[in-house]
This record gives C-alpha cells, sequence and structure tokens, in this order.
C-alpha cells in the first residue's frame, strides 16, 4: 500500500482521510497542528492515543527535507540553502532578512523544463515535481534552523511553480490555513515565466496573493531568444493574461526584468517597455543579470541601468532596481546545486 505524505493534504483533504479512518474531524485538526509546527514523526504527537500512532506510522509519513549546506552571508545574513530530499535529489533555498520579517525563498521543482537562457536552474532540465508537502517542509525547515518566523514567502527557488499547478495551489492553500503556518496571501509572490493558460486559471482561483512575471524583454523577438515558452505566448497574449488577473484579484502585478548587457537594456527596449506596461497596474523590478557560469550573459552597466530606469519613470512606470542580497556568497538560481551535483559525482 502506497502511504499518503500528510503534509502534503489541506486541512479538508486531512479531515476526509481521517474520517475513512473513523476519526473525528478534531484529530485532524490536531494533527494538522502538530504537522505545521514542524513535528515530523507521529510519537511526538503525544495527544494522540498510541493506537491512532501506529495506525497512522501504517498508513501515512510526513514529507521531510534536510540540510545538505548552508552559506551564510557576513554582509546581511542571507542564507543559502541546500535542502536534500528523500529520494537524494538536492534543491536550493534562500532566506533574507528584512526589517519587516522573514522571506523565504522556495523551489517548486528538481530542476525546470523552461530552458531560459540566463538561468542555471534549467541547464539539467526537469527532474521531478515538488509535492506540496516537500514546499511547506522546506519553510518548516528554515524556520527551525533560523529560529524564527518565516512572514514571507516568495516562489522564486527552482522550478516553474505553474508548472507544477496542482501541487503548487495545494501548497497555497495549505500555507495559509491559520491552523497551519498562517502566511497570508498577500504575503506570497508567485513567479511564472509566463503560462499563460496557468495564469489565468489561477486568476479564477481568486486567491490573492501576487503575481510576478519574468518578462525580460519588451518583444516577441529578443523574448524568444531568452526564452522558449515565448515560442509558445506571445507578449500581447502573456499582457491579456496579466490584464485579466488584474480583473480577477485586483493586486498589483511585478514584472522582472533581467539587464543584460547588449541584449535587453537599450533605451529603445526601455521605451518599448514603458509602452507595453502602460496602464496596467504594475510594477516593473530590474534585476541586474546574475552572470551564469555555463552561459556568457554579463550585467548591463550601471549607467545603462540607471537610463532604463529613468525612461520608465518618464512614462510613469514605477520601477525599482533589486537590492542584491548575499552579495558575498553569491550564486545565481540554481548555482550552487550544479556545483554541488558536480562535486558529488
Ligand atoms: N520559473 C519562475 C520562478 C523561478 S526564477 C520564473 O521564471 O519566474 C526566479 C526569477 O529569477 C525569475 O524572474 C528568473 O527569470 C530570474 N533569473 C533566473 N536566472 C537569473 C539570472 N542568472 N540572473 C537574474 N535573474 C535570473
Amino acid at each position: 500500500m502506497l502511504k499518503v505524505d500528510l503534509l502534503s493534504l489541506t486541512k479538508e483533504e486531512l479531515i476526509k482521510f481521517m474520517e475513512d479512518l473513523g476519526e473525528k474531524k478534531f484529530r485532524a485538526i490536531q494533527i494538522f497542528q502538530w504537522l505545521h509546527k514542524g513535528i515530523n514523526s507521529f510519537d511526538e504527537m503525544t495527544n494522540l492515543s498510541k493506537n491512532l500512532r501506529q495506525k497512522l506510522e501504517e498508513m501515512a509519513y510526513i514529507s521531510q527535507v534536510r540540510i545538505e549546506n548552508k552559506l551564510v552571508s557576513k554582509l546581511d545574513g542571507t542564507t543559502k540553502y541546500l535542502f536534500l530530499l528523500e529520494d537524494g535529489h538536492i534543491i536550493e533555498g534562500v532566506v533574507m532578512s528584512y526589517k519587516h520579517g522573514n522571506t523565504a525563498c522556495i523551489s517548486s521543482q528538481v530542476g525546470c523544463a523552461m530552458g531560459c537562457s540566463f538561468c542555471a536552474s534549467t541547464i539539467k532540465g526537469l527532474e521531478r515535481n515538488l509535492k506540496a508537502g516537500e514546499l511547506i517542509a522546506q519553510i518548516l525547515m528554515m524556520e527551525k534552523d533560523f529560529g524564527a518566523r518565516i512572514s514571507n514567502i516568495v516562489l522564486m527557488g527552482s522550478g516553474e511553480p505553474l508548472h507544477n499547478y496542482k501541487e503548487v495551489t495545494n501548497f497555497l492553500r495549505i500555507v495559509n490555513d491559520e491552523d497551519g503556518l498562517n502566511i497570508g496571501n498577500r504575503h506570497i509572490t508567485l513567479s511564472t515565466c509566463g503560462l499563460v493558460p496557468e495564469i489565468k486559471d489561477l486568476a479564477d482561483l481568486r486567491i490573492p496573493i501576487n503575481l510576478a512575471i519574468s518578462l525580460h524583454a519588451p518583444n516577441d523577438e529578443i523574448r524568444k531568444r531568452l526564452m522558449p515558452i515565448a515560442k509558445r505566448y506571445t507578449i500581447d497574449e502573456l499582457i491579456e493574461s496579466c490584464h485579466y488577473y488584474l480583473q480577477k484579484n485586483n493586486r498589483r502585478i511585478t514584472f522582472e526584468y533581467a539587464l543584460i548587457r547588449g541584449v535587453n537594456d537599450g533605451e529603445e527596449e526601455a521605451y518599448q517597455l514603458s509602452k507595453l506596461l502602460k496602464g496596467l497596474l504594475c510594477h516593473v523590478n530590474l534585476i541586474p543579470v546574475n552572470p551564469v557560469d555555463e552561459r556568457e550573459y554579463r550585467k548591463s552597466q550601471q549607467h545603462q541601468v540607471k537610463i532604463f530606469e529613468s525612461v520608465l519613470k518618464k512614462y510613469g512606470i514605477e520601477v525599482t532596481v533589486r537590492r542584491e542580497m548575499g552579495a558575498d556568497i553569491n550564486a545565481a538560481c540554481g548555482q550552487l546545486r550544479n556545483k554541488h551535483l558536480e562535486s558529488r559525482k
């Protein structure tokens, strides 16, 4: 019999699971609370009978991640984790401390299938989807290791969250539960390379999280060179899905734009971007691209970043240049994992 991962269940699903075992609803809620306190053995659930704990042991298990390695920035305390999954796969996660709380950046897949040409997470392709419980387990492990509450989540680790739609949307429901981690939707950001149908499906769920779109180009021509997904959906279709998201959720959308020297950082591109985003409730996050060993891209020069920013401002587009965190442990998305996999060989 295949064991059920209890950490991957929403509270409603756990209630159903327990009712099928002939147990009352309040028992399910007790278990849900234990799970999301980071308890990962049934024996520690001391308000359950020994009999029930035994039964759970036979039928169920609790997803876990272990810390394989961690790097702490001496500059700002940013902590990068390499987590080991039960089947031996490795994923990355990061905790950043701000005045307003701790933000966890977590992974949604092992590797990634999207193939963006500047991103290290996708170099070895997609290994597998993570389960909702493995997303929760990353946060629980960070809280335990960091000794502090995580107040914000960004789905910006490895993987394309909307390519793992079912588990990721379940995760959103679980992490928001008041008997669980109780992290508000407004404190959660999902970043996507732009899977148009899934953006619309997500909009229809009306879970008012923040949506971030990895745009990285103002037109189809440049975008197709950087991101294979642009061959499937045009920028116009993508922007239209953002309008749809806004209609349903009325949450300002973030556009991420990695500035790559001589590729997408010209003044002309800034004008095109301003035109594209006009009239959309949004905010642009400019990120000087993180050079990746396996790729030849370079960061835009400082003055080019300034010009790009000022054009957007001139057209009334809200824009910020992303502050670099943990510069001394800087390994662009996925690089830490790739290096680790190399050294393991
Ligand atoms: N798959 C999702 C989320 C993961 S990546 C997405 O595409 O949005 C999180 C962000 O980091 C994305 O905006 C991604 O485009 C960006 N990114 C990836 N590699 C980068 C690099 N080398 N430099 C700067 N940003 C990068």
